[in-house]
């Protein structure tokens, strides 16, 4: 297969993720509205492979084949690409204020059944979805630090218990590591899952959100029971379902996604689904209206919580007990109200409940409610009357010149390199722009 062929499957399924920011419309309609359950593959094959090459058609390909050097053997174009791609992700987000969950409980539903050994996804749909699995909640913990995750498997029928809720990113990456305990066998059942994972959050408190999200690898479920029930049931929970699909779309899995406020999506190859799982990743919106429902007649009024900020015990103080785990240690956080000692934080206390975070994880929480405003690609300096010769974020000098781009494709890019805040005005350089929206969270230039 030639290399161009490839290139297009990239930017096609990037087009498909900007369709699913809209109402999902579009979607449905690429991937065959209203599938029956049992219908298999070859249909959807059907309807769409004519102008998208699916995982399963392709020949074996390798990352660095999708990179393409340009005519002067430089890899410049492509890198830039990728940015150009997250750019115009950035400026779909919505940039009004929006009310959101910090505090979030989160179960992730993983198919260990017998269709997850399918090797339409190299190697297998199941080593990659414990590969991104891992990432996920890796950058999951990083972005929703006073966040849960808990973690079930739909493996012979039945819903298993693989990690129980933890907000401590090593126990949860520790149970996706044990590949050999996970091995996919039989036939899921997603009201199984969905119940194992609704009664896990079922004690949680308002302010937090409940969230399951379900890697889906079969086209059957095999219940006990009417999963309409289970789904009305975490409806009146307000627990919000989103689903990634593996192999094709079918309709209770698009219909969980829909009433409970999800997302859905069906992943095309794998670029595709580490896209729609890491889109999961930003904290959701909170609806307006089930909280009316909830909570009467203060809608948008904010619920106070009590937390606490812990002191934290050097590793030279003298040895004492944990109540988490009752290991004698030096090292720990004592609770402000109980003086109980701990050895994580964010965490209940075992002792009194309060609820102890510190404050470094607060404040990466808060970033989510003020997100830095997407910078303007500059295209010209005409407007500009005296331009900084130098990036304001790390002094690289800017082109005084405009480079001629080679592809038409690099919209939201800037020909000198700059881009403008637009509350300081000052320039940054695409480094900086990357740098500043992903990780710092915040204008060097206007400390917004
Ligand atoms: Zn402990
Ligand atoms: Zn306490
Ligand atoms: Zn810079
Ligand atoms: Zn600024």
């Amino acid at each position: 297969m030639p290399p161009r062929r490839i290139n297009d499957n990239l930017d096609d399924s990037d087009s498909d993720i900007s369709i699913l920011g809209d109402v999902g419309e579009g979607v449905s309609k690429g991937k065959g509205k209203g599938k029956a359950i049992d219908r298999d593959q070859a249909a959807k094959a059907k309807s769409k492979a004519k102008e998208q090459p699916y995982a399963w058609e392709a020949s074996y390909t390798r990352s660095w084949d999708t990179v393409q050097e340009d005519e002067a053997g430089s890899l410049q174009g492509a890198v830039e690409d990728l940015i150009a791609r997250g750019r115009r992700r950035r400026l779909l987000a919505p940039a009004g204020a929006i009310r959101r969950t910090i505090i979030r409980h989160l179960v992730l539903i993983l198919d260990l059944s017998a269709s997850m050994m399918d090797r339409d996804m190299r190697p297998t749909r199941f080593d990659l979805m414990l590969q991104y699995a891992r990432e996920f909640v890796t950058e999951w913990f990083d972005q929703n630090p006073l966040g849960q995750i808990g973690v079930v498997g739909m493996r012979s029928g039945v819903g298993e218990r693989v990690g129980e809720m933890s907000g401590n990113p090593q126990d949860v990456l520790k149970v996706i590591h044990e590949r050999h305990k996970l091995e996919p066998a039989g036939e899921p059942s997603l009201q199984n899952a969905v119940e194992m994972a609704r009664s896990s959050m079922s004690h949680l408190p308002t302010h937090s959100s409940r969230e399951i999200v379900v890697i889906f690898g079969s086209l059957t479920t095999c219940d006990p029971g009417n999963i309409h029930d289970t789904l009305d049931e975490c409806v009146k929970d307000k627990i919000r379902i989103s689903v990634v699909a593996l192999a094709a779309e079918m309709k209770i899995c698009r219909d969980l996604c829909d009433k409970t406020g999800g997302q859905f999506g069906v992943a095309m190859n794998e670029g595709h689904f580490k896209d729609l799982l890491f889109e999961l990743i930003p904290p959701p919106a909170q609806r307006a209206v089930s909280r009316a429902a909830g909570a009467g007649a203060t809608n948008l009024a904010a619920d106070l919580m009590m937390m606490g900020f812990p002191t934290r015990l050097p590793n030279t103080s003298p040895p004492s007990l944990c109540v988490c785990h009752s290991e004698l240690k030096s090292e720990g956080f004592l609770c402000p109200r109980c003086s109980a000692k701990v050895c994580d934080v964010p965490t209940d206390c075992d002792i009194c409940g309060l609820m102890i975070v510190s404050s470094p994880h607060l404040a990466r929480s808060y970033h989510h409610l003020f997100p830095v405003k997407p910078y303007k690609a500059v295209q010209s300096l005409a407007d500009t009357p005296n331009p900084s010769s130098n990036c304001h974020g790390c002094s690289v000098s800017f082109n005084e010149v405009a480079l001629p781009k080679a592809g038409s494709a690099l919209e939201g890019m800037s020909p000198l390199g700059r881009y403008r805040c637009p509350d300081c005005h000052h320039d940054f350089c695409a480094d900086c722009d990357v740098f500043v929206h992903d990780v710092v969270h915040c204008c060097p230039g206007c400390g917004k």
